[in-house]
């Protein structure tokens, strides 16, 4: 692991803000309320994501694919733009191991990362490193359990013999953060980052990155002999900590910190010139022009996509309506001959109130080939009205019976879309389709009645008992 010398300059002062602001957020968010609600909370256990005052279903993970190809599009399209700022900025990986360096050095000073720090300063180091890792754990955690119940569980600590299932995860991902900042590090974005293998392909000669100035920097100076503007002073690579030298040219590891601008700001100040180092293009460097190329065929690409994802995206979510509803045939129970040549078939319902508020729903059948009289039960009422209390889930028995016209008998195999509506907020409702099956011997006495004629009763309307 490398521990790099650390770097005062207006990138690490711009870091140290955008920083704040990410590490204040994310400790932040899991307490914040809205509607009552978590603001977000991915609840596994309950199966229930909370947003912004909203609860999404499992049955509704096509908005997080959306939302994962928005994500996706939208890196694509800053990296291609700014390059690794991701990386050099947000990640949490960066972060993070900036927030070691920082303790490291408020304890053991100037010996922080050298070989002769005393070993209490390091062994103080390493405890609160694991603290930290500790802390930042259950702000993660809190993004899937409540924090206030998390709170007051060490608030009244004992041990149980079923521990939550929420301290399993506290303790492997505080285990898991220590070791992977306090020893791994640079490492992890050297060779385990995805990302970093993959980003090279969405850049390009107009992407803005680290670069050096090779223009004028070289060749460096070598002894007093001065040829190029850079010093060969290679603070650049002290400072740098993935430990690679910039000034051979783009490299993967680069995580676009901009410590090394910094360094070689400060060295270029000396000889009255401008940084070697800074967030340009490659094609800047090259043609020596100011003007930045935005707009590429890539960069459009990625905008677009990224606009045709947000649109069907802002669109469903302005679509939804918060009740998940699944109407099965039973299985267990075959389409039914209950005499007086009237057919029953049964289902189960299962719905879901997304919403804070009580919902009185009512089920009818909306549409349908079936001409014959139909009639609907479910929760054991006759008017097939249900109540389903407020962020609650239910299952209710349902069974339609229909008296088939002739036309109805000549199919075996029929369908039924159900309407589900709140009797109170009628916009508040949700269709689906279920089969609806005649038993053979029906059909067969059914077509012994076409030929002799005696269906009459006959009604296209939804009704109730
Ligand atoms: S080369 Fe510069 S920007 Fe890249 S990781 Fe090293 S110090 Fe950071
Ligand atoms: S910091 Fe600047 S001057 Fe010094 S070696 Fe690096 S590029 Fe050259």
């Amino acid at each position: 692991m490398i521990i790099s010398r650390p770097m005062s300059g207006k990138i690490r002062t711009a870091r140290n803000y955008v920083q704040t602001v990410l590490i204040l957020l994310f400790f932040v968010t899991p307490w914040l309320r809205w509607n009552g609600m978590q603001l977000i909370r991915l609840d596994i256990p309950e199966r229930k994501f909370f947003l912004f005052g909203n609860i999404f279903a499992p049955q509704e993970g096509y908005f997080l694919h959306f939302f994962l190809i928005g994500a996706g599009l939208c890196l694509f399209l800053f990296t291609s733009l700014i390059g690794r700022v991701w990386c050099g900025w947000a990640c949490p990986q960066t972060i993070y191991s900036d927030v070691f360096d920082y303790i490291g050095g408020l304890i053991q000073g100037s010996k922080y990362g050298k070989k002769d720090s005393p070993l209490i300063g390091r062994a103080v180091t390493h405890t609160v490193w694991f603290l930290v890792s500790a802390l930042a754990s259950a702000a993660w955690i809190a993004y899937f359990a409540d924090p206030y119940l998390m709170l007051s569980y060490f608030q009244k600590f004992e041990i149980r013999e079923e521990l939550p299932t929420w301290t399993y995860f506290f303790g492997f991902f505080t285990l898991a953060m220590y070791a992977d900042i306090a020893f791994v590090r640079e490492q992890f974005c050297k060779y385990a980052c995805p990302y970093a293998r993959f980003q090279t392909v969405m850049m390009d000669t107009n992407s803005i990155n680290i670069t050096y100035d090779f223009n004028r920097g070289e060749p460096r100076r070598k002894g007093t002999t001065k040829i190029g503007d850079c010093t060969a002073c290679n603070m650049c690579l002290v400072v740098c900590p993935t430990g690679i030298d910039i000034r051979e040219g783009t490299n993967v590891w680069c995580i676009a910190c901009g410590k090394c601008s910094d360094a070689c700001t400060k060295q270029m100040q000396k000889e009255g010139k401008k940084t070697l180092i800074g967030y340009w293009s490659e094609n800047q460097i090259k043609e020596k022009t100011n003007s930045i190329k935005w707009i590429r065929p890539r960069t459009v690409v990625y905008a677009g996509g990224l606009l045709l994802v947000l649109t069907v995206l802002s669109l469903l979510l302005w679509e939804r309506v918060p009740l998940y509803l699944s109407v099965l045939a039973d299985r267990n129970i075959q389409p039914v001959d209950v005499g007086d040549g009237k057919v029953r078939n049964f289902y189960e319902a299962q719905m879901q109130n997304l919403t804070l508020e009580n919902r009185s729903l009512r089920f009818e059948i909306q549409r349908t080939d079936l001409e014959g009289v139909r009639r609907l039960w479910i929760g054991g009422t006759e008017e097939a009205v249900v109540e389903l209390p407020a962020n609650s889930d239910r299952r209710y028995r349902l069974f339609i019976e229909l008296e088939p016209t002739p036309q109805d008998a000549s199919q075996k195999s029929h369908e039924i879309t159900l309407k589900v509506y709140d009797i109170h907020d009628p916009k508040f409702q949700k269709t689906n389709v279920v089969p609806f099956l005649l038993p053979i011997s029906i059909a067969k006495k059914k077509n012994q009645s076409v030929a002799r004629n005696i269906w009459t009763r006959v009604s296209n309307e939804p009704f109730f008992l």
